[in-house]
């Protein structure tokens, strides 16, 4: 059976009612946030809850991770603490975004319907640097040589490679 997260909601339903949902998603569960982790083990905490304003549905969309993004420079984990909160319009077509006012991100929920985890990734992509690495430079790789042997593998693979671009 699918987690409530995954399914889409009714929108317009949810915010009559001034829905709350929390739950634990795990990284593994959203392939677009994934592509920036260096490891998809682990949870972000959500809080997402309905309402109204100006009679449009909207969410507050609450998001409490620690995402080991990947360090550009040298591939190792980089932690990123993400503690956001932000309000969201739903609206159920791309046009109905120019009525209302600025302020505020629509986010386009398709025949007034969306699934929850989309929500929350959408809010942990908007948080993800654009080139995430070790803020102090002597910090790049040191985790390398005091992990595991899996966290070497892009290294083993980044000697393979330069081996072969010289022969
Ligand atoms: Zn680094």
């Amino acid at each position: 059976m699918p987690a409530d997260w995954s399914r889409t909601v009714d929108v317009e339903r949810l915010a009559d009612v001034g829905e709350v949902r929390e739950f634990d998603l795990p990284f593994a569960e959203m392939p677009r946030l994934g592509a920036e982790l260096a490891t998809v083990e682990g949870v972000v905490r959500c809080r997402v809850s309905f309402t109204r304003e100006r009679k449009f549905p909207v969410a507050d969309i609450e998001v409490h991770a620690r995402l080991p993004l990947r360090c550009q420079r040298c591939l190792q984990p980089v932690p990123l603490e993400v503690d956001e909160r932000s309000r969201v319009w739903l609206v159920s077509e791309p046009a109905a975004a120019d009525r209302l006012e600025a302020g505020i991100e629509p986010v386009l929920a398709p025949e007034g319907r969306i699934a929850l985890r989309d929500l929350v990734e959408e809010e942990l992509l908007l948080a993800v640097p654009l080139v995430p690495r070790h803020e102090n430079e002597a910090d790049c790789g040191r985790t390398a040589s005091t992990e595991a042997d899996v966290t070497q593998t892009p290294f083993a693979g980044l000697g393979e490679l330069l081996k072969r671009g010289r022969s």
